[in-house]
């Protein structure tokens, strides 16, 4: 029995509000609240007769802390979910701490304005005594942990899938797999086609800015940093096929180095095609991947999000595209005195997600996740007080949920490694 306030309504929050709608026994009551009121009015009425859980909608403009607050004040949810965008994690954490409610989200802070002098200063400390140079990190959101603590409340870090379920496989591969964690290779394929010879799979604006940053990865006590896709690699997925995959930065190598124990060599690839890479790279080239607003026609306008306006939304990509996902963990350790390598990973067919909830498995594959968390928190299985990543919490529930809500795992013993 709750009552969740879900804030965002994109390609995402559509797929973890139906899945809610699929647990009825655990939420009760739900609020879906974003930018464009007409988008949740949209998906309450495509919900409503088919769910017992009372769905309402609510305006609210995430950047204002004191909107969210009035908002969580009129509700009154138990729980938060942030389904909006990365650059909405800070107001909405500071807003759950002044009504002491406990929070999720699926994706690590990263400001708008990169050129923002007060963010710039932390950034550039961060980027020389850390060494990567990624516009997300943890250190914003860690900050509130203390804050959290004290009020007795939980932020659930990144409920979605990477990072999220490749969170909690790790949690799952520590507690029954291991006695010491030595490398992790976190994998993400996308074997799905669109159509389009350029397309992203969620909010273009945060997809460009993530692929065409600099690569880096955790070995030895450190971070490695290499040029925006130098690192490329051949793997053979399982019902997906061959693939070339390449080495990113992204944030959950940061939170895994820092809470598993041993820890060698932690890298995250993703596969990409040659379509969608000469495009980036064109794209970028041209400086239509900047953040930075220039002035064009008397009009004050932001490159990227100008490009977003051109390129097809990610949650109208459901009934074209075809294909398999795989995300997955290969693992490499010790147990019991010998040496392991185990891989955990997901399936999901792009068409069978559109058949159950209209959308395709990139957002079908986050949502759920962000549900399951989110289920966790309101029924206090996960209570952990503070602000944690979810390979602090205990995997076996969770794990359990992806079988039962259309996300079942793998655990291969002796796969193919990654040189
Ligand atoms: P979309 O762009 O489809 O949806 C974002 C939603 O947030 C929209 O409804 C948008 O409203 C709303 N929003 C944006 N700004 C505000 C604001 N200031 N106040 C209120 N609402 C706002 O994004 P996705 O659904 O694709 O992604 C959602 C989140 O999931 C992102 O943070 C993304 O990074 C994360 N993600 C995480 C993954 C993981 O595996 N961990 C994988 C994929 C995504 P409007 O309609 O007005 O634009």
């Amino acid at each position: 029995m709750s009552r969740v306030l879900v804030i965002g309504c994109g390609g995402v929050a559509s797929v973890a509000i139906q899945k809610c709608c699929q647990n009825e026994s655990v939420f009760t009551e739900l609020c879906i609240a974003s930018r464009t009121k007409e988008k949740c009015d949209a998906l309450k009425e495509k919900l409503e007769g088919k769910t017992s859980v009372k769905l309402t909608t609510a305006y609210v403009d995430a950047d204002c802390v004191g909107e969210v607050v009035s908002l969580i004040k009129e509700y009154k949810p138990e729980v938060v979910l942030n389904l909006a965008l990365p650059y909405q994690d800070l107001t909405i954490m500071e807003a759950c701490l002044e009504c002491g409610v406990n929070y999720i989200d699926t994706a690590n802070y990263e400001p708008e304005n990169t050129d923002d002098p007060k963010w710039r200063e932390v950034y550039e400390k961060r980027c020389r005594e850390k060494g990567f140079t990624a516009y997300f990190d943890y250190s914003w959101q860690w900050d509130y942990a203390e804050k959290f603590r004290e009020k007795n409340l939980t932020a659930v870090l990144g409920s979605g899938f990477d990072p999220g379920v490749t969170s909690v496989f790790t949690a799952y591969a520590q507690k029954h797999y291991f006695d010491e964690i030595h490398t992790i290779d976190i994998l993400d394929c996308n074997g799905g086609d669109h159509g389009y010879p350029f397309a992203t799979n969620f909010n273009p604006e945060i997809n460009l800015r993530e692929v065409s940053a600099n690569g880096s990865y955790w070995e030895n006590g450190h971070w490695v940093e290499t040029e925006p896709m130098e690192i490329k690699r051949t793997y053979e997925f399982p019902q997906v096929g061959e693939k070339d995959m390449y080495l990113l930065h992204h944030e959950e190598i940061e939170s895994l180095a820092k809470n598993i124990p041993g820890v060698k060599r932690i890298r995250f690839f993703m596969t990409f095609g040659e379509s969608y890479l000469t495009h980036m790279k064109c794209l970028e080239n041209v400086g239509m991947l900047s953040t930075s607003p220039i002035e064009f026609d008397g009009k004050e306008i932001v490159p990227i999000q100008f490009l977003k306006a051109l390129l097809p939304d990610p949650a109208t990509l459901g009934p074209r595209t075809k294909g398999k996902t795989n995300i997955g963990c290969i693992y490499t350790g010790i147990k019991d005195g010998k040496e392991r390598t185990i891989y955990i990973y997901n399936v999901c067919d792009h068409q069978e997600c559109y058949k159950e909830v209209g959308s395709q498995a990139i957002s079908y594959t986050t949502g759920v996740p962000a549900m399951i968390g989110t289920a966790l928190v309101a029924e206090g299985i996960w209570d952990k007080k503070g602000a944690v990543n979810l390979e602090e919490l205990d995997p076996d529930p969770f794990m359990d949920m992806l079988n039962q809500y259309g996300l079942p795992w793998v655990v291969e013993e002796h796969p193919m490694t990654v040189e």
